[in-house]
């Protein structure tokens, strides 16, 4: 384990060329101070969390200081914005710090934050607290979950003012991925006709991702890297769903390359079932709504195999994007069995969990309560405490659906009590809620970390009990939902 002062880092991905981004020094944040280190992130960057205590993490976070070895890069990349190509894109307020390899993973570290860069356009080049505190959370809570995601290994606040709906705060963090290579990144190389310097960018991935291929001919590494995107895509898309969680900006930049969540802005977590949920206020069509994740997410799949069709034949193209629906249906059969308690199968599963999937949202049903209420069910609580979530009208449906549901129980070979412990380390107690972060930041904002140290705490272990807790795990007020929650960053 590393001290701070002989964390090292490389620079394999600046070292690719100028092609690929520009050199670019931090614009350090005035007065930074550390708001949070996150102990468990250290521990996979191979850092001593006792170190979490070091006076310069304020400054390593915002931009004041580089770790050895450092070579701030920001990054170019392009995109499809709301399914418009927009040239333009890039690190506009981000660099890319470094990577750093710890038991056989390596990791990129990522200043989001830290001032203009050539791709900022019209930008600041700053994050305020508020975006910066949702982000934090929101990679530990879905990490928590078992969902892909970039997480954070530090947040800073300070004290200079930045400009969004009112004046703010500007903070920084780091973020912290197996890879920062979007889809963007191929299609700025597709679309600028660079074509040598995309196969040397899908070497690059490969041979972080699929040693198997390393050395194989150019397009045969393409096909292997665009069929594990689709898979990891496919995957991503379904834990999305299992959870309830709804990113809001399903850009292709905002798509990583190894099926990662990625880029954190107006998200959100259900609270009452409603798949058509759009967090996003500035999604008018409801592109990027709940229910539309799944198929947004191939059309963000068919611009990247588009912007390899310089490597890979139409019929390559269409096999592998091929995959990616009966993979989406599997994997989100899987999780859903999960969350039901289902060990086995059976063919009448998918229409038991539609059907349940129906009555939730007809019964306006707050969506994790009643899987981690339904956990308790299968071991000794009566059906009381479900019809407790669902509006009277709705009771006589809910009946129905659990005497379905306990006839399809008896096929099970797991006790109620196996079933209920598996279910409760399914179906998580604490929820990363729009009103619980609104709660957090506003206290940040007013100087106050505790609720956001708590609620962190909460969400990296969100099936545990936490009693004295219970208040983080209630459903939100009606005036808790729905909040608006501001697109700005
Ligand atoms: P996003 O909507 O977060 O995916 O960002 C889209 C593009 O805008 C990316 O190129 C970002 O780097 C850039 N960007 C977002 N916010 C800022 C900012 N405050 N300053 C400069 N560039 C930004
Ligand atoms: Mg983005
Ligand atoms: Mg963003």
């Amino acid at each position: 384990m590393h001290k701070l002062d002989s964390f090292t880092l490389q620079h394999h991905y600046a070292d690719l060329g100028p092609v690929f981004g520009t050199p670019t020094a931090p614009a350090p944040l005035s007065e930074p101070h550390i708001i949070h280190v996150n102990k468990s992130v250290m521990t996979e960057l191979g850092l001593d969390p006792a170190e979490s205590n070091h006076p310069d993490w304020a400054l390593f976070s915002s931009g004041g200081k580089l770790f050895s070895g450092s070579l701030p890069f920001a990054m170019k990349y392009t995109g499809h914005q709301f399914g418009a190509f927009n040239p333009e894109l890039g690190d506009g307020r981000a660099l890319l710090l470094g990577e750093v390899t710890h038991n056989g993973k390596r990791w990129d570290l990522h200043l989001k934050g830290a001032g203009k860069t050539p791709y900022s356009r019209f930008g600041d080049g700053r994050a305020v607290l508020r975006s910066t505190i949702r982000e934090y959370l929101a990679g530990e809570a879905l990490t928590a979950l078992g969902i892909r995601s970039t997480r954070a290994l530090c947040i800073a606040g300070s004290s200079e003012l930045v400009a969004r709906e009112k004046m703010e705060t500007g903070a920084a963090l780091i973020r912290v991925a197996q890879s920062h290579i979007r889809f963007g990144h191929f299609e700025y190389l597709f679309y600028t006709r660079q074509l040598e310097a995309q196969h040397k960018l899908v070497e690059y991935v490969c041979a972080q991702f699929l040693p198997e291929v390393v050395g194989e001919p150019v397009q045969v590494q393409a096909e292997a890297l665009l069929r594990l995107t689709v898979k990891r895509s496919a995957e991503l898309a379904a834990g999305w769903q299992s959870v309830g969680f709804a990113h809001g900006v399903l850009n292709t930049d905002n798509m990583s390359i190894i099926g990662d969540t990625f880029d954190f802005g107006p998200y959100g977590f259900l609270d009452d079932y409603e798949p058509g949920l759009i967090c996003n206020h500035s999604d008018h069509t409801g592109r990027y709504a709940f229910d539309a994740q799944p198929g947004v997410v191939l059309w963000n799949l068919n611009a990247l195999a588009h912007a390899l069709s310089s490597l890979l034949d139409t019929e390559t193209l269409k096999d592998c994007l091929g995959q990616y629906q009966p993979l989406l249906i599997e994997f989100y059969a899987g999780l859903m069995r999960r969350k039901l308690g289902l060990a086995t199968e059976d063919d009448g599963d998918q229409q038991l969990c539609a059907d349940l999937m129906q009555l939730l949202e007809s019964g306006r049903v707050d969506y994790s309560l009643f899987f981690r209420t339904l956990s308790h069910y299968c071991g000794e609580r009566p059906a009381a405490a479900l019809e407790a979530l669902v509006s009277p009208s709705q009771h006589e449906p809910l009946g129905h659906w659990l005497s379905r549901y306990d006839q399809r129980l008896q096929k099970e070979t797991r006790s109620a009590q196996e079933r209920s412990r598996a279910m409760l380390q399914t179906n998580p107690k604490f929820v990363l809620r729009n009103y619980l972060a609104q709660r957090v930041i506003e206290a940040a904002e007013g100087g106050d970390f505790q609720p956001l140290h708590i609620l962190f705490d909460l969400l990296q272990t969100p099936f545990d009990e936490h009693p004295g807790f219970e208040g983080w795990s209630a459903a939100p007020p009606e005036s808790g939902k729905h909040l608006p929650i501001s697109c700005s960053s």
